[in-house]
């Protein structure tokens, strides 16, 4: 049995977003419609936050993607 995964297939508003971390500058790549808590890879500050749509981005967005 083949299973379809429909929420793989990225909605057309969704990007992706390089998001410079406020507390220790590191730039890193997020989902802007990240669906948990994406945490600073350095520091461990939360850079988004999900809100049930378009996440909640906490730093300076240095790039989008696409
Ligand atoms: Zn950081």
């Amino acid at each position: 049995m083949i299973k379809k995964y429909k929420t793989l297939i990225p909605e057309p508003k969704s990007k992706f977003v390089r998001v410079k971390c406020p507390d220790c500058g590191n730039e890193q790549v997020i989902f802007d419609h990240a669906t948990f808590p994406v945490r600073c890879l350095v520091c461990g500050r939360i850079l988004a936050k999900p809100t049930g749509g378009k996440a909640k981005i906490y730093g300076k967005i240095v790039k989008v993607y696409g």
